[in-house]
């Protein structure tokens, strides 16, 4: 299989100097293994995905010195193949319509298990409240405009022992074989959206079915979606999806130390460019 990678970018404001170095080492690492790089906008989001944020991306790559295959695969294009995943699912009986408000998850939780996390990947961890209000299955209707949950505990029960390939390095240093024991993953993660009302989709159940679809063999991306790599696993089991080597990446921090953020302007990659910055200049800033 030929090295495959990606740069998965969302929309929704300008790339930064963290953003310049996963395209760069991503687009790196496939020419090293004489692989292919591809591209892919993540705009599923579409009440924050903006058509001139997505033409910037392509200004800044370019300008970068980076190429990639075209077509480029927007994920507002590709909706019915996430509802295809999704309805695969819940006609396994996976998954729950929820209604609570984020409120009612904060009062939920305010009496917590002596311990237990309360924070996972993608937030709060949802204590389960809808879970036995209503389930899926087939011949039942999967409702369109709502928010839709895996049952992860009985998706691990589902799933076999589940692991993935670090490359790179996570947070604390994990690398290698990473095993995911399931009482693990379900206490870090929880009952988790695969589903959301506005986009009948998520960021986790699209990735896992595009990274399928691109035929990616390795994901390159920041160490802060480390813990969401565990999802991606399960997901993966879930809807016979091959599972990618993975390789998390270092992130790139301001001089207090904290990790920039789409908002972080003085760091985007078109304000150096103004500056008459070159892109070796970038790559060094990085450390490439
Ligand atoms: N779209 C995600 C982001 O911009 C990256 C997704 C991924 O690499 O898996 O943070
Ligand atoms: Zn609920």
């Amino acid at each position: 299989m030929v090295f495959t990678t990606r740069f998965a970018p969302s929309p929704t404001g300008p790339l930064h100097l963290g953003h310049a170095y996963s395209a760069l080492l991503a687009h790196d690492l496939a020419q090293q293994a004489g692989g292919r790089f591809l591209l892919r906008i993540e705009d599923i989001d579409q009440s924050r995905a903006r058509p001139e944020w997505e033409a910037q991306i392509y200004d800044d790559l370019a300008w970068l010195g980076l190429t990639w295959e075209e077509p480029v695969l927007r994920q507002s294009d590709h909706l019915p193949r996430y509802r295809a995943a999704l309805a695969r699912l819940w006609d396994d009986g996976l998954l729950y319509p929820c209604t609570c408000r984020r409120k009612d998850i904060e009062n939920a939780l305010s009496a917590p298990q002596e311990g237990a996390p309360t924070h996972g990947p993608d937030g709060l961890i949802y204590p389960g409240t809808c879970r036995e209000t209503g389930t899926s299955g087939l011949g039942e209707q999967m409702p369109q405009d709502a928010v839709l949950r895996l049952n992860m505990g009985k998706a691990l029960a589902r799933t076999g022992a589940l692991h993935f390939t670090e490359e790179g390095t996570g947070p604390n240093g994990e690398t290698g074989k990473i095993p995911l024991p399931a009482d693990q993953i379900l206490a870090a993660t929880g009952d988790i959206i695969v589903a959301r009302k506005d986009m009948g989709t998520s960021y986790h159940l699209s990735v896992v079915v595009d990274d399928a679809a691109q035929g990616i063999t390795h994901v390159t991306r920041g160490q802060d979606l480390f813990e969401a790599t565990q999802i991606h696993c399960v997901l993966q089991d879930l809807l016979g999806l091959p599972r990618p080597t993975y390789h998390h990446h270092r992130l790139i921090r301001d001089d207090q130390g904290k990790r920039l953020a789409k908002r972080d302007d003085a760091r985007a990659i078109a304000t150096y460019r103004d500056e008459g910055l070159s892109p070796a200049d970038l790559r060094r800033m990085v450390g490439l």
